[in-house]
């Protein structure tokens, strides 16, 4: 066993040796707030010692600059949505990236059940590059596969397997799972038929990028159907989900999406259930959809939860 003595010399030593090897080292926290980067980290993208920015940000910069992480797509805000909303999901990760300098990166992401996640990366510029573009074409189809076309975020698919993860993992001490929420737009038929098929698109993809900036990386979203949502929140309580959501409908409020028309703005409906051991997505689902549907009988704009073992749900607040 180490003393703590030690254990703080292991960590100093440890801290030492990062900033000497070529290796690239970094943490993350679970709102993607980059906490450690090793020197070599730091020079392959452009961070400063003392800063602490935060992952899109640090892409949009670096993006701006051409150096860093190749970005082959032209517009920055569509590559974020569509790689945010799968970043940092899974426990592990491993894929080849390439950098402006023309370096190949073997990245490593291991993300931790509390959102914070480990970037280990190697140089493997000078390996044998056979079948580079193959493994990359097909990491592109993954991510098609994953994606929703019109929002850019992740769909039914990815979304479901992320609820099936949270429910199987082991129980954590407080009996949380986490909380699903089921979120449907309002009167969104009413939106097209007034505005416009195109218009309503744009809603779309509005909402789905305003959500976007209100999700913890260990958080999903993704849209599972034409103008109905799913958050996936692992670890989190009913009384965490509810001030989540709060905060999403508040800030689609406040939202004016179509250019011509500053007046219009949007309002959503959201059903919230709390995943108990022994639940599967189906059971799950159907306890959100129930909260869903009590919120829209009570006026639609609002939040429900579902109360387990009550024939109704409650009103959120
Ligand atoms: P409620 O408040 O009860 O949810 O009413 P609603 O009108 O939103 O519900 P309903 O399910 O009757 O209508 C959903 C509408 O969403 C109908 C469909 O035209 C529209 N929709 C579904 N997918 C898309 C899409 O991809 N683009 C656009 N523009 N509209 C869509
Ligand atoms: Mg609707
Ligand atoms: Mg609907």
């Amino acid at each position: 066993m180490i003393d703590s003595g030690g254990m703080d010399e292991t960590v100093a030593k440890l801290s030492e040796m990062y900033d000497t090897t070529p290796v690239l080292v970094a943490a993350y926290d679970g709102f993607d707030r980059l906490r450690y980067a090793n020197r070599a980290f730091r020079a392959a993208f452009f961070i400063e010692p003392d800063e602490a920015p935060l992952w899109p940000d640090l892409m949009r910069r670096n993006f701006i600059a051409r150096r860093g992480t190749v970005i082959s797509r032209p517009d920055f805000d569509a590559w974020l949505t569509s790689t945010y909303s799968r970043r940092g999901k899974t426990g592990f990760r491993a894929f080849e990236t390439d950098l402006y300098d023309g370096r190949w990166l073997w990245m490593t992401e291991t993300v931790q059940s509390d959102g914070w996640m480990l970037c280990i990366a190697s140089d493997i510029t000078h390996l044998k590059a056979d079948g580079r573009s193959l493994r990359q074409d097909r990491d592109s189809a993954i991510k098609a596969a994953h994606t929703d076309e019109l929002t850019g975020v992740a769909n039914r698919r990815f979304v479901y397997a992320r609820m099936d993860e949270m429910l199987r993992r082991p129980v954590p001490a407080n009996g949380v799972l986490g909380c699903i929420g089921v979120i449907d737009l309002d009167n969104f038929k009413y939106v097209n038929d007034r505005f416009g098929h195109q218009a309503g698109d744009v809603i779309l993809r509005d909402f789905a990028a305003t959500i976007l900036r209100h999700l913890r990386r260990s958080d999903c979203f993704g849209r599972v159907g034409g103008e109905e949502f799913m958050l996936v929140l692992p670890d989190t309580t009913v009384a965490t989900a509810v001030l989540i959501v709060e905060r999403m409908l508040a800030s689609i409020h406040r939202s004016r999406p179509l250019k011509d028309r500053a007046d219009v703005g949007y309002t959503f409906s959201a059903g919230i259930a709390s995943g108990h051991p022994g639940d599967d997505t189906a059971s799950l689902c159907a306890r959100a959809d129930r909260a869903l549907y009590a919120a829209k009988l009570a006026g639609r704009d609002r939040i429900h939860v579902d109360c387990p073992g009550d024939e109704k749900s409650a009103i959120a607040g």
